[in-house]
């Protein structure tokens, strides 16, 4: 008989994700390969990924299982609870019901961890020996390098230099873990030494991580390449907290109004809001699904639907999607898990056809919400979650107004306990509002527009 390591009800975890995909009105629109311009087949993705994550990619099926050695892995920290936030309630006087689903409690600290032990999983069946990555923040950064230690397979790290400089504590977890941890760009690739030629100075972005974490996979047949967001077998591995979330509803007697996620590639977002949206889909249930960008990268409200590509170099494949354009660099913001130029091509198909919103905050606004939810639910959010809770704070407001009862769910993606130096530089005045021009970002998107593939879209 297998040891039995957590003494709780196991069925009260969901055994399967959730694929959108098979619900969509308008299906996404295929990759296109980044040389000839034609939509690409799964085998195109096979040097940087395990076959079984590929299929995922490409799949229309409804449910996917969730494999018995992922969930037993999941049981770590699964269900993670969701909290009605009374005390917040109180302080903003709101008459709206607040809930929060808190992915803080994984190993790693946020949501990241759903999707790193699922890809470490089918890596380490398929027989890679090393996984390359690029890491924002350090969230996905160590949420993969814990995974890999699970499934015994090395990991290396190409984190953006300037949260590198800015974050050694996510480092020196990493390295706990047994990761190997580089600055972005660096000198170890050819792209990274492209970059610093161009701009010795640079700060990096999650872009060009990834030029350098996918050229280092494809050069080594062990070695694969595992990205934290944006794809669509990402964004399925989160929807366990969707599923689990649509559980705990029925136990409370409840169900969202509104459900609110940050977004830097989508996929907390799409974790938490798509099994609501099936609902929706499905003629269930209406809900609003608002994805919260930062406004200093704010390709939902401010970008394009188009082909760009996944990285700086243009190595990965065109995909459609609501884009900055891939050369942009957005300031640093202490929120670096939402500096992408991109968002996912499932999110950006849905917001296109007006299935979900979209909202872009200011990096104070968004502090100021996090040290209220600090003051009265006691969790210090981490500085990407402080865009979900202001927006919820702003929903709650206006029911405020009118008096309305709504219910407002929101992900807290993740704990900001590393993240003291930036409450410190906004405890102290010191955060500033990135004024982005339209200028800026027309000169950025003029850039891919000229490159478009003959596709009408
Ligand atoms: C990475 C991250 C995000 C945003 O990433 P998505 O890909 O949009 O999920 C939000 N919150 C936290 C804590 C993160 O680590």
């Amino acid at each position: 008989m297998k040891q039995k390591k957590y003494f709780l009800s196991e069925d009260r975890m969901p055994k399967f994700w959730y694929n959108i995909a098979a619900d969509m009105p308008n299906k996404p629109l295929p990759p296109l390969h980044p040389a000839t311009g034609e939509p690409i087949g799964p085998e195109a993705l096979a040097p940087l990924f395990p076959m079984e994550l590929i299929e995922q990619e490409v799949s229309t099926e409804r449910f996917i299982e969730i494999p018995e050695e992922v969930r037993e892995k999941y049981l770590m920290y699964r269900p993670s609870p969701l909290i009605r936030a009374t005390e917040l309630e109180k302080a903003l006087k709101t008459p709206a019901k607040i809930y929060f689903k808190y992915e803080g409690v994984s190993p790693s600290g946020s949501h990241k961890t759903n999707t790193a032990i699922a890809q470490a999983f089918y890596n380490a069946k398929a027989g890679t020996k090393k996984i390359t990555t690029e890491t924002g923040a350090g969230q996905w950064g160590s949420a993969l390098s814990y995974a890999c230690a699970l499934f015994g397979i090395e990991c290396e790290v190409y984190m953006v230099k300037v949260s590198f400089q800015q974050k050694p504590y996510r480092k020196i977890m990493m390295n706990t873990y047994g990761a190997n941890v580089y600055p972005s760009p660096s000198n170890r690739t050819e792209a990274g030494k492209r970059i610093l030629e161009q701009h010795p100075n640079s700060n990096g972005s999650l872009g060009i991580a990834i030029s350098e974490a996918v050229e280092m996979a494809v050069k080594d047949d062990q070695t694969k390449y595992s990205l934290g967001s944006v794809l669509n077998h990402v964004l399925l591995h989160q929807t366990i907290i969707g599923e689990e979330a649509l559980k705990q509803f029925e136990m409370a007697d409840d169900y969202p109004d509104i459900v609110i996620a940050p977004l830097g590639g989508g996929s907390n977002f799409a974790g938490l809001a798509f099994p609501f949206l099936r609902n929706k889909l499905q003629n269930k249930k209406e809900v609003r699904a608002i994805a919260v960008e930062a406004a200093s990268c704010p390709k939902l409200t401010r970008g394009k639907f188009m082909y760009d590509f996944g990285d700086t170099q243009g190595l990965t494949p065109l995909l459609p999607m609501y884009t900055l354009g891939h050369n942009f660099e957005p300031e640093p913001i202490h929120a670096g898990g939402l500096r992408y130029h991109g968002a996912s091509v499932l999110v950006s198909q849905l917001l296109k056809d007006g299935l979900v919103e979209a909202s872009a905050l200011n990096q104070i606004e968004c502090f100021k919400a996090g040290q209220l939810f600090a003051k009265t639910e006691g969790i210090i959010p981490a500085p990407e979650s402080n865009h979900g809770i202001a927006q919820a704070v702003r929903e709650a407001m206006i029911c405020r107004e009118t008096g309305e009862q709504k219910t407002i769910l929101f992900n807290l993606s993740g704990h900001g306990f590393l993240d003291m130096a930036a409450y410190g530089d906004f405890n102290e005045g010191k955060l500033v509002e990135h004024e982005l021009s339209s200028a800026e970002i027309e000169r950025s998107l003029a850039e891919i527009e000229a490159s478009q593939p003959k596709m009408a879209i």
